[in-house]
């Protein structure tokens, strides 16, 4: 391309990336295994096997450098892939900044997320390996509705548990769903023990993505041909995202661009992880040197405040042990609107390069979010999901800075999803009624000591 006034990076389908790119044999470090949640050993393959099919299983625990992606993925894939990178002119106009922004967008999958990137692989390899069923989780109605899709592309099954209080806000998640063929439930749930037991606590309870992911799971591990998927968090999961952070490369290469800051949104750790971990490669190859930067809602500040210690993926306490940043398995995180990013614990793998300084955490109050979020749309047009408005507001903030300091950064984020079925938040935030939650250090404490103590 040689036009320098270009707005989006287009590459053509014959240019999608045909493996998946493992960060595992190229850390300083390696990371900690994961834990047997009764014996404390190291967990092996088989104590994964109730949960996943074992071509998931050995991508989890693989030392490869890069997979390559069957092509049946990769079909399903390009219906929405390779995804555009856009230049965000219109915002750095408003900003009056001499910064270049890139979005990397992935709100034009079908369920309108990075989701499918993981959700398409998943449901391939559980179809192959005989599964009639997946259970999983989903807060915001991003991963359940990914999953669905996916589901219907290979004929299997999907049930999904949908953390109550992000039923009750977006309820047209739970029919996109069922348009896919799933079946939803809110959680706590009636369908499990350990629902019908929360709910005689308290018949509104709001649910965590924890709390759904015990009873996702325990409608999995006991039958034969039931497994579990997971939309965040997970190695396998992150590596599936990298095809985000690979196609970015290429496109930014076409203008002959490379990033100065890299800023991404954290729940679970999987578009950031994504996105990022392709252009960690390349920085550790000497080859580039941008600051990578997670960004976290300051409502569940899991790398900036949480503990780096063994922690339980759900609330029930079932899943294998990770080391990793945790505000505690039963920690309950004010109903702020991202609800993707409300989960107590932040990737493995994300947490180690955390760990080994490799990339930096800030955390940010949903007001300035929602306030980014708007100055975004009104300049570039797409509505943002609630997530990414994170990425958004430091993204703005590093402009801004830019502005400041006269610096022409080249700053590259993602739009991990547009925010159609989020409306009832912006409606709120234009009433007025979006404010900042003050974080309870008492209600981390209180988590904080409901974590096993294992050395290590
Ligand atoms: C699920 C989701 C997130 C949070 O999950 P990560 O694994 O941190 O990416 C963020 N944004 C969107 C749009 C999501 O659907």
């Amino acid at each position: 391309m040689a036009n320098d006034d270009y707005h989006k990076i287009l590459l053509d389908e014959s240019e999608i990336p045909t493996q998946w790119y493992n960060i595992v044999p190229d850390l300083p470090e390696p990371p900690p295994p994961a834990l047997h949640p009764g014996t404390h050993e190291p967990a092996g393959p088989d104590d994964f096997a109730p949960l996943f099919p074992m071509e998931l299983i050995m991508q989890e625990v693989s030392q490869e450098r890069y997979i390559d992606i069957p092509g049946e993925v990769l079909d399903v894939l390009k219906l929405w892939r390779p995804s555009p990178l856009f230049r965000a002119r219109r915002l750095e106009k408003l900003l009056d900044t001499p910064a270049k922004i890139f979005y990397k967008y992935e709100g034009v999958s079908p369920a309108g997320s990075h989701k499918p990137n993981t959700s398409v692989p998943q449901a391939y390899y559980n179809a192959k390996a005989g599964v009639k069923k997946l259970t999983t989780e989903t807060g915001a109605g991003q991963w359940g509705s990914a999953l669905a899709f996916a589901c219907a592309q290979f004929d299997i099954e999907c049930e999904v548990w949908q953390v109550a209080a992000s039923y009750r806000q977006k309820p047209h998640r739970k029919t996109m769903m069922e348009i896919w063929g799933a079946t939803v439930h809110p959680s706590p749930s009636e369908v499990t023990d350990f629902g019908r037991e929360l709910l005689a606590q308290d018949a509104d309870h709001p649910g965590s993505l924890g709390i759904a992911i015990s009873e996702a799971v325990s409608q999995a591990a006991p039958y034969e041909d039931v497994r579990y998927a997971l939309g965040s968090v997970l190695n396998h999961v992150l590596m599936h995202q990298t095809i985000i952070g690979e196609e970015a490369l290429l496109q930014l290469a076409k203008v002959g661009e490379t990033p100065d800051v890299l800023v991404g949104c954290t729940g679970g750790g999987s578009n950031f992880g994504g996105l990022a971990f392709p252009f960690l490669r390349e920085k550790m190859a000497g080859k580039m040197n941008p600051t990578i930067r997670c960004v976290e809602p300051m409502a569940c500040p899991t790398l900036t405040k949480g503990e780096y210690r063994y922690d339980f993926g759900d609330t029930a306490g079932m899943t294998p042990l990770m080391k990793m940043h945790t505000l505690g398995h039963s920690f309950i995180p004010e109903p702020i609107h991202a609800g993707g990013l409300r989960y107590h614990g932040m990737a493995p793998l994300v947490s180690h390069i955390y760990e080994l300084g490799m990339v930096e955490a800030i955390s940010i109050g949903q007001e300035e979010c929602f306030a980014g979020a708007l100055q975004f749309a009104r300049a570039e047009g797409i509505v943002p999901a609630p997530e990414p408005t994170h990425a958004i507001a430091a993204a703005v903030r590093e402009a801004l800075a830019c502005k400041e300091s006269g610096e022409e950064k080249v700053i590259l984020t993602a739009l991990c999803g547009h925010g159609h079925l989020d409306l009832a938040s912006y409606e709120k935030y234009l009433a007025g009624e979006i404010k900042d939650f003050d974080l309870s250090e008492d209600a981390i404490s209180a988590a904080m000591a409901g974590v096993p103590t294992i050395a290590g």
